[in-house]
């Protein structure tokens, strides 16, 4: 004979293992997700509360900002960029060491460069400082 307690047991057994089941589910199935914006290849799980049926676009909150930045054409704050500008200010500065180990004076640099005499020399004093 079956009772009640023998069957609601373990019926709740049953419902227990596949609350599991689907637990372990939504945590190991898994995907590799191309990002378009920074083009890494990361996984991801398929099942995540933040991205709904439609799934992932982007790898990130950052990507996502960032191309969005980018569309709207404000890329000021892109790491790509202030790389950039980083590069030219170096390139600049070498430029200016260089002529300076040429034997221009500082005005002259200055004037070539667009850029107050003083800014020259703080390079310079940084340029030797960094020699030493
Ligand atoms: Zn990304």
């Amino acid at each position: 004979m079956k009772t009640y307690e023998d069957i609601r047991a373990k019926a709740e057994k049953e419902i227990a293992r596949l609350e599991q089941c689907i637990k372990d589910v939504k945590k190991n199935y898994t995907y590799d997700f191309k990002c378009p914006y920074c083009n890494e290849v990361s996984k991801f799980r398929v099942f995540t509360a933040n991205v709904g049926r439609i799934g992932r676009i982007y790898c990130s909150t950052k990507c996502r900002v960032y191309a969005f930045q980018e569309k709207n054409g404000d890329s000021r704050f892109l790491r790509k960029e202030i790389n950039k500008r980083k590069e030219e200010r170096n390139k600049k500065k070498d430029l200016i060491i260089n002529m300076r180990k040429d034997g221009f004076k500082l005005r002259e640099i200055a004037k070539q460069f667009g850029v107050t005499h003083q800014y020259v020399s703080q390079i310079i004093v940084e340029a030797k400082k960094n020699d030493s």
